[in-house]
């Protein structure tokens, strides 16, 4: 039912029409003059409001005026009722924005139909909007649980379902020991907790990364389909298969228990994957390697069994790959491979061979660079130049990351505070933070050192932090985000989009800046679910009063659409690359902006 609300000095006018409103089922209120009228405005919130023009006080376009300035009222439909007299006077109503005018006296018909059309004519309006909405929430949920490219669950659905499987299987061994009670109750009482093991399976794609680079992204993703819809035909209905990462994948087989019966379903995989596949640039050969581990006997929870056989995957997969491995505990010290790039990272950090470019982040309102992200580079003696897609998991993993990742603070910290004593004095920085930086017990310490010995205002710093390492361990990273946050350095979510967090979960974590992950500004002219995505996202993000930052962004296109939907700040090649220290400061210097007519 529509609220309608009735502006009107003179009663009898104003009662007559609230009476035709109401035997058509509308719910009509009444206001006697123009301040009431605003006052009833914002509480009720009215679908529409007719309003007179010549009132005392406040007449009808001050009415309008107030309304329109308030963001609770300002897009309420609004049609005018005048006195024939008055006519002159409607051009200025239409240009403060009111909606429709009616001429008194007016006859019920007249009345119901310019109502009519305005009510139509709203609904058309945020029809879609509410639609893109829904549509931007559930497909948020479902990147909460699924992989894009796949569609196959990520790991965190593996662990619902692994968690699924485990009662399941207790359940079945209660109910089993029930019938033994009734025989023996003793015997069952003293029984451990003996469940039909759980078989987990990891399978990595030997070598996938080189196949990988070769495709291209979408060659590769075609691969990935094509590999997975091979794995599956082995499986059964029940069984669970995740999507770790680009070449890794978890597999729960939720009916089997045997050694024998397992390993013929490992050995099954490997081979229907050992057939050509054939894409369009050619056929593709490759294998791949499986751990297996056993719940509960090889480990208790998902955790110590996903190190486990990751382990045996590596394992096999270093000895050539296309092999399954039981977990055996004699796998847990080969680490020979994880040692020699350790070595290796060691020596490029001792040897000043890693680099911090500069990305330029761009405000969108006045089109100037406002601050850069830090990207660090490896200059390395004989490979040249190696991503930090490579060697950033490794550094990770072996947990040279938090020296690294310190140094990276350290320079750009004091290559910042070097720019703004230059001039830039609003001039900030974003560092990336790993996992294993944030969970540091004396982080905040860290960071104060190194802004102390910089001289670098806490403002001036921005510290980038993905979904996935907020949502490990919630309690903790909320505390530790508050002390930054106490600091005065600001806090940004990363490639938001690709985790598995929703903006809804993420709203209790304090941070100020959210970074739309590239895939979602790609194509966003072209691409519907996207621009609902970007659209809804951007809304979101700011009644939660956080700024936007569009990643990746490449083309005009989609500069026009992020402007046009008041995103905060861009990054991306059509700005600029990630550059040196040197060159950055060219751009600069030379005030380097974009041009005024995209923004
Ligand atoms: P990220 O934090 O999402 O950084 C953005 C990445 O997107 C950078 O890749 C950047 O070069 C790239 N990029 C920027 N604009 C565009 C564009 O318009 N098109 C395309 N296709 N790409 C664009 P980069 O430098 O290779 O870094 C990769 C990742 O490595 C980073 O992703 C970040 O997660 C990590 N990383 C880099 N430096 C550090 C660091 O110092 N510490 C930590 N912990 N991680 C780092
Ligand atoms: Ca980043
Ligand atoms: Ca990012």
């Amino acid at each position: 039912m529509s609220k309608i609300l009735v502006i009107e000095d003179e009663e009898a006018i104003r009662e007559n029409i609230l009476e035709l409103l109401e035997a058509e089922e509308f719910e009509a209120t009444g206001a006697e003059n123009g301040l009431a009228g605003v006052q009833i405005a914002r509480t009720i919130r009215p679908d529409l409001i007719i309003c007179d023009v010549m009132m005392p006080d406040l007449d009808g376009f001050g009415v309008l005026m107030a309304l329109r300035q308030d963001p609770v009222t300002a897009t309420i439909p609004f049609i005018f009722l005048t006195a024939k007299a008055e006519k002159a006077d409607l051009r200025q109503a239409m240009e403060l924005g009111a909606d429709d005018y009616l001429t008194k006296p007016c006859t019920p018909e007249e009345i119901l139909k310019a109502i009519a059309a305005r009510l139509e004519r709203q609904r058309a309006i945020t029809q879609p909007y509410t639609l893109a909405l829904r549509q931007a929430a559930e497909r948020l949920n479902h990147l909460v649980h699924y992989d894009s490219v796949t569609n196959l669950p990520n790991r965190l659905l593996l662990r619902e379902r692994f968690n699924q499987v485990i009662s399941k299987r207790q359940d079945e061994h209660k109910s089993d020991s029930k019938t033994q009670e009734n025989e023996s109750p003793l015997a069952s009482a003293q029984q451990p907790l003996n469940v039909q093991p759980v078989p987990l399976l990891f399978l990595g794609l030997d070598r996938f990364q080189r196949i990988s680079d070769i495709l291209g992204n979408q060659g590769s993703d075609r691969l990935i389909k094509l590999i997975v819809e091979r794995i599956t035909t082995c499986l059964s209905r029940q069984d669970t298969i995740a999507r770790l990462n680009l070449d890794q994948f978890a597999i729960i087989l939720a009916t089997l228990s045997q050694r024998q019966t397992v390993a013929s379903v490992a050995q099954a995989i490997l081979s229907s994957l050992n057939e050509p596949f054939s894409l369009e640039d050619g056929q593709i050969f490759l294998t791949a390697s499986i751990g297996i581990t056993f719940y509960p006997n090889d480990g208790q929870d998902l955790d110590t069994l996903m190190k486990m056989t990751a382990a045996a995957m590596s394992y096999t997969q270093k000895l050539g790959g296309n092999h399954y491995q039981f977990y055996a505990t004699d796998i847990k010290a080969d680490y020979g491979e994880a040692l020699v790039l350790e070595a290796s990272l060691r020596r490029a950090l001792e040897q000043s061979e890693f680099h911090v470019y500069y990305q330029p982040q761009v405000n969108l309102q006045t089109g100037e660079i406002s601050g850069a992200e830090a990207l660090v580079r490896w200059q390395h003696p004989t490979r040249g130049l190696v991503s930090p897609a490579e060697f950033i998991p490794m550094a990770e993993e072996t947990g040279l990351i938090v020296p690294l990742g310190e140094w990276v603070l350290q320079t750009a910290s004091a290559q910042t505070q070097k720019w703004r004593d230059a001039g830039f004095i609003s001039f900030r920085v974003s560092v990336n933070l790993s996992g294993r930086q944030f969970s540091q017990a004396d982080l905040s310490q860290r960071i104060v050192r190194v802004l102390e010995t910089t001289g670098l205002n806490p403002d001036a710093l921005e510290l980038e932090l993905t979904e996935s390492i907020l949502v490990q361990n919630a309690s903790m990273a909320i505390a530790t985000l508050n002390e930054l946050k106490q600091l005065g350095i600001h806090i940004a979510i990363d490639d938001f989009g690709t985790g598995y967090a929703s903006l809804s979960y993420l709203k209790q974590f304090p941070f100020d800046t959210l970074k739309i992950d590239r895939c979602f500004v790609q194509d966003v002219t072209s691409d519907t679910q996207n621009r609902a995505i970007m659209t809804a996202v951007i809304q979101l993000a700011h009644n939660l009063n956080l700024k936007v930052t569009a990643e990746g962004v490449e083309t005009r296109a989609e500069l026009a659409f992020l402007s046009q939907q008041h995103c905060d700040a861009m990054q991306g090649y059509l700005f600029s690359r990630p550059v040196p220290a040197a060159e950055f400061e060219t751009l600069l210097s030379a005030g380097k902006r974009l041009p005024m007519q995209v923004v």
